[in-house]
This record gives C-alpha cells, sequence and structure tokens, in this order.
C-alpha cells in the first residue's frame, strides 16, 4: 500500500512556516534545525522539503535532485557540527516498529558524546 501523507504534522508546518525552527541550515529542496528535545549535545534534524512519509518513501519517490541536496545538506551539517573528529550518528526511524513519531521523513544527525550501542540488547533478544 502506498505511503498517505498527512500534510499537518509537526514539520509540514515547521516548513509552511506555521510553527518556528532553530534553523540550522537550509538549501532549495531541504532543512536541517535542532531538534526541541536534544538526546544528544548537537541534535540536529534533516528533512526534505517535499512531502515524504519516511526514508523508505523519500528513497523510493523522491527525484534525484531531493535526494543529492538532502545528502549533501547532511554533509554541511556535519562540517558545521565539527564531527571529523569524534564521529557522529544518523538515525531514520521509520513507521510503528520504528517509533517514528512525526510522519514527515527525517534524519537525525546526533553528536558531541558517546552514543553507545547502536540498540539494546534486549531489543534484539526480545
Ligand atoms: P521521530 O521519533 O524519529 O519521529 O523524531 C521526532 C523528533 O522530533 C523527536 O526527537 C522530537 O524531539 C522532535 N521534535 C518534536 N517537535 C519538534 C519541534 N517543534 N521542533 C524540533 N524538533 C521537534
Amino acid at each position: 500500500m502506498p505511503y498517505s501523507y498527512d500534510s499537518e504534522n509537526l514539520f509540514a508546518k515547521i516548513l509552511r512556516g506555521e510553527i518556528p525552527c532553530d534553523k540550522v541550515h537550509e538549501t532549495q529542496h531541504s532543512l536541517a534545525f535542532r531538534d526541541i528535545a536534544p538526546k544528544a549535545p548537537d541534535h540536529v534534524l534533516v528533512v526534505p522539503k517535499g512531502a515524504y512519509v519516511n526514508f523508505d518513501d523519500f528513497c523510493r519517490h523522491a527525484p534525484d535532485a531531493e535526494i543529492v541536496d538532502l545528502m549533501r545538506m547532511t554533509g554541511e551539517v556535519c562540517k558545521a557540527l565539527g564531527v571529523e573528529d569524534k564521529g557522529f550518528r544518523a538515525i531514520a526511524n521509520a513507521g510503528q516498529h520504528g517509533l517514528q513519531e512525526v510522519p514527515h521523513f527525517h534524519l537525525h544527525i546526533l553528536a558531541g558524546k558517546s552514543l553507545g550501542p547502536i540498540l539494546d540488547r534486549s531489543i534484539l533478544n526480545g
């Protein structure tokens, strides 16, 4: 079944300027802003301006120019955060099992401290 996009989701409202955000970077097709409840000293969300529900939807349906734009901008965000030395983590939650809260594709960029194992062992064994 194709994904159905809810244009009233929180990030759609941010993209329309109806809700403010702490902008880090903006390009023709993408926007990066700080997470309102950061899980690391640096926690930036990178979102496409187009209407895509999750990473899978974006990868399958976005035009090449939008995909390239988002990836290049993620590189710029990483550079601005200065992650080359200590590293970072990029996460894309999707759907029910991925515990995605906001149904507009976004990439979490987390940096500034050691982030621990990627998944809790209890989840892997459960
Ligand atoms: P996810 O669970 O992957 O959908 O992540 C949604 C993220 O959006 C969470 O980390 C929230 O803290 C973040 N968030 C929610 N509302 C806002 C907002 N108004 N501005 C920035 N980030 C937000």
